[in-house]
């Protein structure tokens, strides 16, 4: 269904400007069984561009899902060191990553969510000396999808198989930019350029604060911390190899203060965690913490996400999309946060990216949670963005001005 030319021209995109693995530098790639076809020309894409190694970790949704159904909490608990190791060892030869996402949206919503919470809390405490690889942008990392009939009969349950996996394809391959009669590669590098433009004009201004409002009840002030950085895009890693860590990705981010948020947030998407969607839901923040919550659908979920860690209740993340952006447009619900929160203004609750404060990334976790960064072992990103939302930013020197209007970038 799809030519076997647009599938090499989107494994060409993800190796080299994804990841942009360097000559003779290790590739990793994390995917499901699922893309295997994919995951072989990303591979053979790789070595043509000069990778020296290329390690393929599988994993298989469905096999995860029957160890939830018949495995004891405490066995899924236990993380063998095997798989420490293999993350360090990575990490210690200086790859880079490319994930391949296809997971099924709700394939968990039977399983017990504190089961679900047990094991992702070993697996995070397991992996946590190991985050600030691709958190602090040390090395290249990227998330690219892939398509498969489960995930495409759940954005489109009222077509054929057929005619629904076409569908989703053609609409990830327009998020991506990969059609059969353009360069790909050029136009992200156009993209790229726009998105670091707007960027600049954000950090020009160096806003104090952000205030947050629309016609469904959103009334929230986001004050973003002192010498605050947007960013949108690619990023250089430590090694210079500039990459891009989401694609498709449309918006430009930074972060908030730590205990500045106040006011309410509606979100205006389902919010996929664990395996379930979380629907219709508001949180209320007091001084940065989100203090009452409400949702129609998986409550509990919600409770969980909060109430994961420390940090989980405070937000991580400020990003701005506008709504004539191309993904917004399509008007698709892809029920995956890559895509959803490129159609949408999103906050993360959770952990901060050190990038996004001048210096961050030499900063140690100490001297970061000094300056009002948060931090969490998640970062869970949320859609509130709306067709109506206005934003209106203060400067250091008090003055009003407006950032958004009916949506969109108006500076
Ligand atoms: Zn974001
Ligand atoms: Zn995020």
């Amino acid at each position: 269904m799809v030519s076997q030319q647009i599938l090499k021209k989107y494994a060409q995109l993800a190796v080299c400007i994804g990841a942009n693995v360097q000559k003779g530098q290790l590739l990793v790639i994390n995917a499901d069984v699922s893309s295997a076809y994919f995951v072989r020309l990303c591979v053979e894409e790789a070595y043509r561009a000069g990778a020296g190694q290329v390690e393929v970790r599988w994993n298989d949704e469905t096999v995860t899902k029957l160890a939830y159904q018949h495995e004891s909490t405490e066995t899924l608990c236990q993380i063998p060191p095997w798989q420490i190791e293999r993350t360090k060892n990575g990490i210690d030869r200086k790859c880079c990553f490319l994930y391949i996402e296809s997971a099924t949206p709700g394939l968990m919503a039977d399983i017990d969510g504190d089961k679900l919470q047990a094991a992702r809390t070993a697996r995070e405490t397991a992996m946590e000396p190991f985050e600030y690889y691709t958190m602090s942008n040390v090395g290249q990392w990227t998330i690219v999808a892939i398509p498969t009939l489960d995930w495409a009969k759940k954005v489109f349950p009222n077509d054929d198989d057929d005619t629904a996996l076409e569908k989703l394809w053609n609409a990830v391959l327009m998020s991506v930019r990969v059609r059969e009669d353009n360069d790909p590669v050029a136009e992200w590098h156009e993209h790229n350029k726009n998105l670091t433009h707007r960027s600049k004009v954000m950090n020009d201004f160096n806003f104090k604060s952000l205030h947050f409002k629309n016609e469904i009840g959103t009334d929230l002030t986001v004050e973003l911390i002192p010498n605050h950085v947007w960013e949108g895009g690619c990023s250089p890693a430590k090694n210079g190899a500039v990459f891009n860590p989401n694609m498709p990705t449309e918006e430009i981010f930074t972060m908030p203060y730590k205990f500045g948020v106040n006011g309410r947030v509606y979100a205006t998407k389902p919010l996929s965690y664990q395996g379930k969607m979380i629907d219709g839901f508001r949180l209320d923040f007091k001084d940065g913490k989100v203090v009452d919550f409400s949702a129609e659908k998986e409550e509990e979920t919600l409770k969980n996400l909060i109430g994961f860690d420390e940090g989980s209740s405070y937000l991580g993340e400020v990003a701005l999309i506008p709504y004539d952006s191309p993904i917004s447009k399509s008007n698709i619900l892809f029920l995956n946060t890559l895509f959803d929160e490129n159609a949408s203004c999103h906050l993360a609750l959770g952990a901060a990216y050190p990038d996004n404060v001048k210096g961050g990334a030499d900063l140690t976790r100490e001297q970061l949670t000094a300056l009002g960064s948060n931090y969490s072992k998640i970062h869970c990103d949320f859609m509130f963005g709306s067709p109506n939302m206005n934003i209106v930013g203060t400067t250091q020197d008090g003055k009003q001005i407006t950032v958004f209007k009916d949506g969109n970038f108006v500076i």
